[in-house]
This record gives C-alpha cells, structure tokens and sequence, in this order.
C-alpha cells in the first residue's frame, strides 16, 4: 500500500467529511501538429474542506494542465472534477487561482487597492463589505500601507502577495496555486509560504499548491501528493505529520522534515524515470513512519 492515504484506492483516511473536491480518473491529450501529447494519463484525488495539500512533480508532469482542467479553464479529455457536489464545466465561482506569472495577472492601471477589490467588484459584493474584505486581505498579506501604490511601483514579491491578496479578499472555498513563488527570491519565498499557512490557518480555506520544490511542499502541506512523469499518474500520496506550527528554521532542521524531505526525493527521483506507461510505484510505501524506519536501515 501506498503511504497512509490514496484517495486512487479509495482508502478512508480517517475524516468523515465529504470531499470538498473530486479530481476523478482525469486525463488530458492535447492535440499538437505532430500528433497527441498525453500530458496527464488518470489521475484521481479528493480534497477534504480545509486542507492544504500540494502537488509536487517533476517539471513537465502536468502539473498546470490539471490545475487548468480543475479551474475549469481547460476540459479534460476524459474523466471529471466535482466541486462541492457539482461537475466543473467552466471557472466556478468559489475557485480562485494564483498563477506564477503574478506580473502578467495583475492590472497596471489598477491600484493595490482596485486590483484586489475588482472580483469582488464583478461578483456585485456591497460596498462595505467588500471595503471590509479589501482591508483584511491587505492587511493579512502585510500590504495594509500600500493601497494606492501601483503594481509596477512594488517588488516582485510585493506584487506577488498582492495576487494572493486578491485570491484571498474573494473569499474562495478552493485557493489553487500554481508554483506562485517561482519567480522570487529566496528570502520573499520563505516569507510567502510562511504567509499562506498563516492564512490558510485563519481562514480555513482548501488549498491545492503546486510545486516542482520538495523542500516546499513538504513544508507547507498537510499532505504531498506526487506525480510521476508525464503522461502523469500519482506517484504517492502521503500526510505530512509535521506539528502545524511550522517555521522555517526549527521546522526545516527537524530530523522528520529531513526524512520526509528524503522520501519525496526519493519519490521524485522514481517518477522521473516511471512514466504513466507502467504501474505508480509503491517502493517506498508504507506510513511515514515505516518511511522513517525504511530510509534509517
Ligand atoms: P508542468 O506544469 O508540470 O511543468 P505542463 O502541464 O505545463 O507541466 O505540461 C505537461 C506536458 O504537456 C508537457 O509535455 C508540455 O509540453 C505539454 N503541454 C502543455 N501545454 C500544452 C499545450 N497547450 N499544447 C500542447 N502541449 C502542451
Ligand atoms: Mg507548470
């Protein structure tokens, strides 16, 4: 068996709870001039409310291909997503997505301020409330003393935190984030993931984050569930049993960070050469903690 969870196996994990989100048997060709690409071969994982799990997968498994088939912004050529209860056919409302090229996703013309109130704008939210929600996104993201700067006026960083402001302010039942902190430096990146688990806490919302850095998704997620390359298949699906108050420097010199940290490794270093075309590979299944043990012999 795979490690503790497989949502592929159907494997109760312990909640009771519906889930939130269905990915179900998933599978995208894409038709290219030279013929079909099968960027991602059937995947299947639920998502329980609140959790926050991510996707880690060498580069080129399909990782934005499943985000944009689960936003809805791409159909998939077989299989569905079943958002509380609902096939997604299109972007549904309760989604919000941060993507990696942060520059490209906000308005120039816009203020902080106006880009981070504009869906909320668009979903006809009152006046107040959305002066409300604007306030408390600003603020939790640590922009509260930049409303009417610019976007271009701010670092890189800066206007990264101001699309996950957005993200936040509207209020999602589901945050997808696609490898959001790519592009900054080492430093802002450690501030970031500190941030979304700070707001992942307070706000209680399911976010799916995607990442090729397994230092990260270790880190951040309450679970990792990693691809194999493409055509994609999952590769493992594990809890992360790290204590929920992370911080960079006690959490990531913690001998069970290093070990889980080793495990993904490894994990990756298997999908690297284990294609959809054969079985996901269980060679280094078991709990976490037959991990651990594993990895010490
Ligand atoms: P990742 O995000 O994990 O790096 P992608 O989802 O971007 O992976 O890509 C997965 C595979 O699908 C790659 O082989 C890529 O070249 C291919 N691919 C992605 N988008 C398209 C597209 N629009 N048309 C054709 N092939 C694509
Ligand atoms: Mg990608």
């Amino acid at each position: 068996m795979p490690a503790k969870t497989t949502a592929q196996s159907g494997v109760d994990t312990g909640s009771t709870q519906e889930p939130l989100l269905s990915v179900k048997g998933v599978q995208k060709i894409y038709q290219v001039d030279a013929g079909e690409i099968e960027a991602v071969r059937d995947l299947t994982f639920d998502l329980r409310p609140g959790e926050l799990a991510c996707l880690v997968g060498p580069s080129g498994s399909g990782k934005t291909t499943l985000l944009k088939c689960i936003a809805g912004l791409m159909g998939a050529t077989a299989g569905e997503v079943v958002l509380s209860g609902k096939p997604v056919n299109g972007p549904p409302k309760e989604m919000a997505v941060v993507f990696q090229e942060y520059g490209r996703s906000l308005f120039p013309w816009m203020s902080v301020r106006d880009n981070v109130e504009l869906p909320l704008k668009n979903a006809k939210v009152a006046k107040a409330e959305r002066n409300r929600l604007v306030d408390e996104a600003l603020e939790a993201v640590g922009l509260d003393h930049v409303p009417r700067s610019y976007p271009w006026q701010l670092s890189g960083g800066m206007q990264q935190r101001v699309a996950i402001a957005r993200a936040v302010a509207y209020q999602p039942k589901v945050l997808l984030m696609d490898e959001p902190f790519a592009a900054v430096d080492a430093q802002t990146r450690a501030d970031l993931e500190d941030l979304i688990r700070d707001v992942w806490e307070r706000l209680g919302i399911t976010i799916l984050f995607v990442t090729h850095d397994i230092d990260e998704s270790v880190y951040l997620g309450e679970r990792v569930i990693i691809l194999s390359s493409s055509p994609t298949v999952i590769q493992e699906d594990i809890q992360i049993d790290l204590p929920d108050e992370r911080d960079q420097l006690t959490t990531r010199s913690s001998a069970r960070f290093t070990e889980l940290r080793g495990h993904v490794y490894e994990q990756i270093q298997i999908a690297k050469h284990n294609t959809g075309a054969s079985a996901p590979s269980n060679a280094a299944g078991g709990s976490p903690s037959t991990v651990a043990r594993e990895e010490a012999e």
